[in-house]
């Protein structure tokens, strides 16, 4: 890929890459089978760094931008998925909510163990009846004395059972849908919060996603984030950033999913040819190829203009909208290249297809991009064109 990268930028891309071939496959492959969580990856990946890649120095972080975070993260997800998200999650939404919007003691007290990986992030907004209408959420915060005490039940939340700091939305004021909602860093050994189902997914097998109950939860009123009622802000303002982190892993899993089908089709002989002389084979090759660059110059704008502190909800929801279905249509192509070994546990393109396909669903569906996204650009026109 020609994108003119800094020497830095080429420097963090090469170690994300290293440590994904020479690290992380190995763990990775048993893992995904498995269905188990590799602490010991996330340990490493702390101290190269990248548990804190946009984390002040000052709070033990590296110091970097959204741009060197997008670059480790296609890396660390062409070679496993479930990393990728773990760390998305971590970075985009736990470092970055404590560092946007927390208190100097929330700072000094989370981001330096965030940053080492010595905890991990979690980011709780889905409940039972608020998936993509976000106001909807039901989970209620009362304040008693100097804590708050949180009832109520979060679904699907990645890391939720391996997290030390988990970011949790909930209402402070009942009848405000829009100003209501607050956020709170709250620790798994707080009374009152427990685990509960953990689901069996089709993919991420990696990954956990977990159900989180809060049954009179006290939470330390220091440990607010913001101000009170600023949670709805919070939320989406951090879709923003969790949005370019799951684009990056979605062109993780396409460019794998390519890699694979060249290799394949370059080894498999049928009719005396190799298949990736066929030109239908070279006719899918040609697409990946052009949606994975089309959909990496669009992450790559989104994380300048988020590092540059510019407005980039369209942006990030294009971004994400179109990777996620480059990865699930590339992963789609570079099985069909497989033919039945391709639906097999014994190729990688098996896990890559599999894992794909919630790309187009959290953060935000497809349908919620869109929405977004159309919101955006009629607004721009009504706002050039005359009555
Ligand atoms: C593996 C995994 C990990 C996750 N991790 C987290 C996490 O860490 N933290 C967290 O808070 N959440 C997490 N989620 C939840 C995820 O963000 C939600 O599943 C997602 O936002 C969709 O919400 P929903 O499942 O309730 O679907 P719904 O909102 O019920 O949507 C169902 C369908 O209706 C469509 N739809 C809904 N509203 C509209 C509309 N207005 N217009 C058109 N179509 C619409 C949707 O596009 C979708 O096709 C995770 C989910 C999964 C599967």
């Amino acid at each position: 890929m020609n994108y003119p990268l800094s020497e830095e930028e080429r420097i963090i891309q090469k170690t994300a890459r290293d440590f994904a071939t020479k690290d992380l496959a190995p763990v990775a492959e048993a893992a995904n089978k498995e269905g188990t969580f590799p602490d010991e990856v996330y340990t490493k990946l702390g101290e190269l760094g990248f548990m804190g890649i946009t984390v002040p120095e000052e709070y033990g972080g590296v110091g970097l931008n959204n741009f060197s975070l997008v670059l480790v993260l296609e890396e660390i997800s062409r070679v496993c998925a479930s990393t990728a998200v773990t760390m998305s999650v971590h970075n985009s939404l736990t470092n970055w909510a404590i560092k946007t919007y927390g208190s100097e003691d929330l700072k000094k007290r989370y981001l330096p163990r965030l940053a080492t990986a010595e905890i991990l992030g979690a980011y709780a907004l889905t409940e039972p009846s608020a998936g993509s209408d976000v106001s909807s959420v039901r989970m209620s915060a009362v304040k008693k004395g100097n804590e708050y005490i949180l009832n109520g039940t979060k679904i699907f939340i990645s890391t939720g059972n391996k997290a030390g700091a988990v970011i949790v939305f909930a209402r402070t004021n009942p009848d405000d849908r829009k100003h209501g909602l607050s956020a709170f860093v709250v620790e798994p050994d707080f009374p009152g919060f427990s685990v509960g189902k953990i689901e069996k997914k089709m993919g991420l097998k990696a990954s956990t996603t977990v159900e989180l109950v809060f049954e009179d939860c006290r939470v330390p009123e220091e440990n607010l984030l913001g101000e009170e009622g600023a949670g709805m802000k919070i939320a989406l303002a951090g879709l923003d950033g969790g949005r370019i982190g799951i684009a990056a892993q979605s062109v993780g899993i396409a460019q794998a999913a390519m890699d694979e089908a060249v290799k394949f089709s370059r080894e498999r002989i049928q009719f005396n040819k190799r298949i990736i002389d066929f030109q239908s084979t070279r006719w899918k090759i040609a697409d990946m190829a052009t949606a994975i660059e089309a959909a990496r110059l669009l992450i790559y704008r989104v994380a300048k203009l988020r590092d540059e502190g510019q407005p980039c909800s369209k942006e990030a929801s294009m971004a994400k909208l179109f990777a996620s279905r480059t990865a699930n249509r590339t992963a789609y192509d570079a099985l069909q290249i497989h033919g039945g070994v391709g639906y097999t546990e014994e190729f990688l393109i098996e896990r890559l297809y599999r894992d794909a396909r919630v790309t187009e669903i959290y953060e935000g569906t497809s349908e919620i991009q869109r929405l977004v996204i159309s919101k955006r650009v009629i607004e721009e026109y009504e706002k050039s064109m005359p009555e």
